[in-house]
């Protein structure tokens, strides 16, 4: 028995892209990793409705289908090589047939495929399903090695690599996936490729936590949305993880007027806040002890939002304040309730204070718990300045010792 391969031609933006590189030597290679013999028979669909349908190449034998995700073969950017995979796996997913497989298969390529950032990416492709059927055919002495070649084992470790990669790549404006005490969390961009890496990540969400997910979508410019067929995925994967979930397909553009006529406003405008302090700050980390465990880390506002309800401003600019990303740092449980408390305070050089008025056991507790006697000079913009300044208006900081 023939297995049959079948490909559009017409559904790649680079015209002849597949007479090239498809070759009979690739095509049989595929053949044999898929079905473990030979014998192939090509089918062209010339159908040429929409392009852009995935690198996609379908094999299909003994009544099983196969997904195979083509790699792009040089370099035009930095993630190009993983694009395509996940609008193939919305057709996969889209697929109801059971006897189905999700492959990824390199293509000659010159240059390195194992950055940490592509790396990342396929441990996210796994993670989701995804099998790499010719990895080991693109390593090279001259490349880094792809030493931990499996999907993440949780959503701790997914945050963690993201943490690492985002901090090599920052000027990387991508999606976000953070933890609260009882969601996962994901900011996600609509535009190019961070769309997909958003559905990913979503996926990845549902596959590796029990906790509900809660899919901010983020748009910026232009309006749009997630693509539907993404939601599609997302949507299928819920069903299969029936854990509560909530997509926010909604604007976040931060417009206080549509935010407004939300059911979940509240929430919206904290999922804002949230989404600017990880754009200007970075992922959660206590500003005063250092602590990274996002359950437990959330958005300490400095010009608290009562005083900004107080103040004779318009709702729009008090909307404003309230979700800036220069009015807050991150702090873990402890140190936000010790600062909204004032009992820790803050100058407008970044020294950290504290109440004269306080037991020594409780000082040497709270000395004992913070590691940094100034805040990092990036959170200290002048914006951020102004916003202490506000704050400490109605405090006294003469009644106030220098933390040591
Ligand atoms: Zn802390």
């Amino acid at each position: 028995m023939k297995a049959k391969i079948t490909y559009r031609p017409n559904g790649q933006k680079t015209p002849n892209l597949f007479r090239n590189v498809l070759t009979d030597s690739v095509l049989k290679d595929i053949c044999i990793r898929i079905t473990n013999q030979e014998e192939y028979e090509v089918h062209i669909d010339n159908t040429s409705n929409g392009i852009n349908k995935g690198r996609l190449v379908f094999v299909e034998y003994n009544d099983e289908k196969h997904y195979v995700t083509l790699s792009e073969t040089k370099d035009d950017g930095r993630n190009s090589t993983l694009q395509s995979a996940p609008t193939v796996l919305n057709l996969f997913t889209a697929d109801s047939s059971t006897k189905k497989t999700l492959n990824f298969y390199f293509l000659k390529h010159e240059g390195n495929l194992f950055t940490p950032y592509l790396q990342f990416g396929y441990k996210l492709l796994m993670t989701v399903g995804y099998k790499f059927i010719n990895i080991e055919c693109v390593e090279n002495p001259n490349s880094a090695k792809f030493t931990d070649r499996k999907p993440f084992s949780s959503l701790d470790e997914l945050i963690n690599w993201r943490r690492i990669t985002k901090k090599r790549n920052r000027s990387n404006n991508s999606s976000y996936i953070t933890k609260t005490e009882s969601a996962v969390q994901i900011y996600a961009k609509t535009y190019g490729a961070s769309k997909y890496e958003s559905t990913l990540f979503a996926i990845s969400a549902f596959v590796l936590s029990d906790m509900p997910v809660e899919l901010y979508t983020i748009v910026e410019g232009r309006l749009k949305n997630l693509p539907k067929s993404s939601l599609a995925s997302i949507m299928h994967y819920k069903g299969m993880f029936p854990h509560a979930f909530e997509i926010h397909n909604t604007t976040l553009s931060f417009d206080r007027n549509k935010l407004d006529s939300e059911p979940d406003s509240i929430k919206l405008r904290a999922a804002c806040y949230t989404y600017n302090l990880l754009s200007r700050i970075g992922p959660k980390k206590c500003a005063l002890c250092g602590c990274e465990i996002p359950e437990i880390i959330q958005g300490a506002h400095i010009w608290p939002v009562a005083d900004i309800k107080k103040s004779s401003l318009t709702d729009a600019e008090k909307f404003g304040h309230a979700t800036s990303s220069h009015n807050g740092m991150w702090l873990c449980q402890n140190h936000h309730k010790l600062f909204d408390s004032n009992i820790l305070f803050v100058d407008e050089d970044g020294h950290i204070k504290l109440t004269n008025n306080i037991t020594d056991t409780n000082k040497i507790f709270i000395v004992s718990i913070t590691k940094n006697d100034t805040l990092s000079k990036t959170l200290l913009s002048h914006e951020f300045k102004e916003y202490v300044k506000s704050r400490n208006q109605s405090l006294d900081l003469t009644k106030t010792q220098i933390i040591k």
